[in-house]
């Protein structure tokens, strides 16, 4: 007969399970994606109600943090906790030249002392919301670090292409422009091929990080590449983040001549998407962004219902998954 033995560990009361964070789509496995879009869909349907409040987070305390300019995210996040009944506060900072990890402990522990449930961050450092994460009891959400991530954004995409499209599986999405730069690129390549889509980066060869093919994706330097996708997602220039002095592309209007995404360079019923701001006649054509086949409304809509979901997730303990991620010193932007 087998012999049972019984380890220290079982005679131990089960612990506490680690603080939830929403820090990288690298924290979230395929089944929790898809319990958060599903439950965005419920809130979507909420939402059609003459009386759009739920209460569902009475009581909770939702704490925005953004040391980045932001006009989608802060107020999806804000009308979010708002839509869910939870007490909102919202903190807006221009950043500032002082030493940003003493500065940011400082604002976190000073908020900590609120016994937030929840605190949204944006900053532009690389590594702030683990910062935070360390200082606070908080559940943290990451709104953008840097070039890193920006998970809620992709976890929108995906949603908006879902629910346009049908599916994400077998999607074939072309990301255009300024890849480099862009933390929603790093988060969509990720989300996207973890749902199974096709990702291809379309742009010029500067804009394009060495290696990135890595994370899952192709690699195209070719404008009419975007040609075979399903979906064409269209990325800003991110100036404020380029290295001063660096000549990633000859003059933005170089730029719009050979990159730009225009009704020509299109197939017809193509979706276009675009994660705002727009720099209309740079990225894209005012016409793009205006036709019938752009979802860039969309996303915004869906911006509110994934953050919801995000919230709710986060605070009522949904199975797995949005485990904290390991703490690191902030690094370079
Ligand atoms: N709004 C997005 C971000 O915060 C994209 C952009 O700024 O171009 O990363």
């Amino acid at each position: 007969m087998a012999e049972i033995r019984v380890m220290r560990e079982d005679l131990l009361p089960p612990k506490e399970p680690p603080r939830r964070h929403l820090i990288s789509i690298g924290d979230l496995q395929r089944e929790d994606v898809e319990r958060l879009l599903g439950t965005a869909r419920n809130f979507e349907r909420s939402l059609e109600r003459e009386l759009k409040k739920l209460p569902t987070l009475r009581g909770k305390t939702v704490v925005n943090v953004f040391y980045e300019s932001s006009t989608r995210t802060s107020s999806s996040f804000e009308l979010a906790a708002k839509r869910l009944s939870a007490d909102t506060m919202s903190i807006k900072s221009t950043g500032s030249s002082v030493d940003k990890g003493e500065s940011l402990k400082d604002t976190a522990l000073t908020l900590g002392a609120y016994d937030p449930d929840v605190i949204v961050i944006r900053h532009p450092q690389i590594g702030a919301p683990q910062l935070v994460a360390r200082y606070t009891g908080a559940h943290i959400v990451n709104a953008g670090d840097g070039k890193h991530q920006h998970p809620t954004q992709a976890l929108l995409d995906l949603y908006t292409i879902q629910e346009e499209l049908g599916r994400i599986e077998g999607l074939h999405v072309a990301i255009v422009g300024d890849v480099l730069h862009s933390r929603v690129a790093r988060s969509n390549i990720q989300a996207l091929a973890l749902m199974g889509a096709r990702v291809t980066l379309v742009g010029p060869p500067p804009l394009i990080p060495r290696g990135i093919e890595a994370m899952g994706c192709e690699v195209s330097y070719e404008i009419d590449a975007i040609k075979a996708a399903d979906v064409v997602y269209v990325l800003r220039m991110q100036q404020e983040r380029m290295a001063e002095g660096a000549n990633y592309v000859p003059s933005l209007r170089e730029y719009t001549a050979r990159w730009g995404v225009t009704p020509e360079r299109l197939r017809s019923g193509q979706k276009v998407m675009h994660p705002g701001p727009m720099n209309r006649g740079v990225e894209i054509d005012p016409v793009v962004a205006d036709a019938a086949d752009a979802l860039i409304e969309q996303q915004v809509r869906s911006g509110l219902v994934v953050r919801m979901a995000v919230l709710y997730d986060l605070l009522t303990h949904g199975p797995a998954g949005v485990q904290a991620a390991a703490v690191h010193e902030i690094g370079a932007a």
